[in-house]
């Protein structure tokens, strides 16, 4: 029997968070702390660094997943540790998890095994208070928006066309729709609202791609929140309130540094949506990291057609970073259902439907080469695979011309990364032509048509009426010249959830965009994309619990 994820995190002996932060330089007077283990650092840090030189910068992505996950955040956990057991001084940066899907299903969102980032059920709860500050600030819009209207409407927002929503940092469906100022008339003008889960708020994609302080406020200031009864479009900036949000996100702006199961920094802050936003850690986190360490092993959300696309063509854009390498995690598991067997099934040994699975993978490759930079394959070992099935990936891997490592992360922590890690150092000293997939000055459609037929392997896209007349609109208003975040199931390279593989001849359908004026790029919805998740029948939440000593149980 395994241990779980929490047993293990529970057993780590951890460094006081000054000693870890000690390891890379920073000093005591850089950190604020959030009890013995937890702390913010200090902005200044990277202007006191600016003359030093960025370390290399590795992002770790995959394959389309299975709905359980394919490991990125373990394989990254692990990777850092593999760097610095091998003496390198690598710092690893990772996005924060939300408090919904804690209590809904059960998976770790730090990592796994003997590869997790410690504290885990502080990480995991209320942190560093982020998740706070971005749900009050996006809640001070939300309130700020039925005051005015009830105040009188100065603006003259029609209240049919208010695109801005409440957020709550929970799993609860019943919030999806809702109705505001129900009841007498000093309860507030009556209309329709809704609920996103906080990680979906524009706040938390504005806070991921911000540079500085007042780089946010600006960010914030621009951000939609509806239409005036000319149709004309009415931002934050109206309401003139962009200095308060900008307060009350002065310290969530600050990266928050914790440590992994084997003491080495881990800096862990922002966590956007990976659909309806770009899905990464935020930029400052990242910037400085690579001031600090001389290795920063990074992750984006899902598989390598949304996380890596968007983190390559949206957050390094942004904030002017060079990726030295890409690590694509696939799992037997994972190609396995590429090759058309069933997730219930998957523990099976079948070679033949890795074999055919291996499809996904070689796409994926092909998309990080347009992109013009160097990777690796790192195998993320499951205890159910078979050795006849890892000789055979790792001998396809061979044949191909991939370089390619087995990685042991899980059952073994940085020791189970080492060999992977050796590879990446020769690997981050090639030179590399790094450039995003295409120009913002494009068209929103060729922008689009470039991402579906490039990384998707689509033939083309198709809009609906509603996302052409959008595109005509956006552009009447220069909201054209921006990124696109696409939004699309994780699960397959196409639009459609259950088509696993590499499919070709087929079209991507566009169905709705929507501008994140703020956050800076337009979002193209591909299909019903939900932005607040309910709980399953059995939530994880029943299982949990703590005792008089404060010992937690059933956290993953
Ligand atoms: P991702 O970042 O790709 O979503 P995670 O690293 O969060 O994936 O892993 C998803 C889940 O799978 C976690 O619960 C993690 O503990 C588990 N996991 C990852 N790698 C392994 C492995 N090699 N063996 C067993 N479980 C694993």
């Amino acid at each position: 029997m395994y241990k779980t994820d929490l047993e293990i995190a529970q057993e780590a002996k951890l460094l006081k968070i000054d000693k870890v932060a000690e390891k890379i330089g920073i000093e005591e007077d850089d950190l604020e702390y959030y009890g013995k283990y937890k702390a913010k650092l200090n902005l200044d840090l990277l202007k006191k660094n600016q003359d030093k030189k960025d370390g290399k910068l590795i992002l770790v992505t995959a394959i389309n997943p299975t709905k359980a996950g394919e490991g990125k955040s373990t394989t990254t956990v692990g990777l850092g540790d593999g760097l610095n057991r091998l003496g390198k001084k690598t710092v690893i940066a990772l996005r924060e998890p939300s408090l919904g899907p804690v209590f809904g299903l059960k998976g770790g969102a730090a990592g796994g095994g003997y590869a997790q980032v410690v504290p885990m059920e502080d990480l995991n709860l209320h942190f560093t208070g982020d998740m706070h500050a971005i749900t009050t600030a996006n809640n001070l819009i939300s309130a700020c928006i039925d005051n005015h209207i009830h105040q009188g409407n100065e603006l003259n927002l029609d209240i049919e066309r208010i695109t801005w929503k409440r957020c709550l940092d929970m799993n609860d469906r019943t919030l999806r729709q809702i109705e505001v100022g129900l009841g007498p008339k000093a309860n507030g003008v009556e209309r329709k609202d809704g609920f996103n889960i906080t990680v979906a708020s524009e706040v938390m994609a504005v806070l991921c791609l911000s540079t500085s302080l007042m780089d946010l406020k600006e960010r914030l200031s621009n951000m939609l929140i509806g239409y005036n009864l000319e149709g004309k479009p009415v931002f934050v900036k109206d309401l003139k309130i962009e200095g308060a949000l900008a307060m009350i996100m002065k310290d969530a702006i600050k990266p928050n540094l914790v440590q992994t199961l084997e003491n080495n920094p881990a800096i862990v802050h922002g966590g956007p949506f990976a659909n309806i936003a770009h899905g990464c850690n935020s930029i400052l986190a990242t910037k400085l990291a690579l001031k600090l360490g001389d290795y920063v092993v990074t992750e984006a959300g899902f598989g390598a057609d949304l996380g890596a696309e968007k983190f390559l063509d949206i957050k390094c854009r942004f904030g002017n970073l060079k990726p030295s390498a890409v690590v694509i995690v696939a799992t037997i598991r994972a190609l396995k259902q590429h090759g058309g067997i069933e997730f219930e099934n998957l523990k099976e040994e079948n070679v033949q439907a890795m074999l055919d699975g291996c499809a996904n993978l070689a796409k994926h490759i092909d998309t990080v080469k347009q992109f013009k930079l160097p990777y690796i394959v790192a195998i993320n070992e499951f205890a159910t695979d078979t050795q006849a099935e890892v000789e055979a990936l790792q001998a396809w891997c061979r044949e191909q011309g991939h370089p390619m490592s087995l990685s042991q992360v899980w059952a073994k922590g940085g020791e189970g990364a080492l060999d992977l890690a050796q590879q990446l150092v020769g690997i981050c000293e090639q030179e590399n032509e790094f450039a995003p997939l295409y120009d913002v000055n494009e068209s929103i459609e060729a922008k689009i048509e470039r991402i579906a037929k490039c990384v998707y392997g689509a033939d083309g896209v198709d809009f609906t009426e509603e996302a052409a007349e959008q595109i005509k609109i956006y552009n009447e208003l220069g909201w054209n010249k921006t990124p696109i975040c696409m939004a699309k199931c994780q699960t397959s390279l196409t639009d459609n959830a259950k088509i696993y593989g590499a499919p070709k001849g087929f079209r991507i359908t566009v169905r709705e965009l929507r501008p994140s004026i703020g956050a800076g790029f337009i979002v193209a919805l591909t299909g019903n994309v939900m932005t607040m998740p309910g709980l399953p029948k059995h939530p994880a939440a029943l299982d949990m619990d703590i005792d008089e000593d404060g010992h937690i149980v059933g956290l993953f």
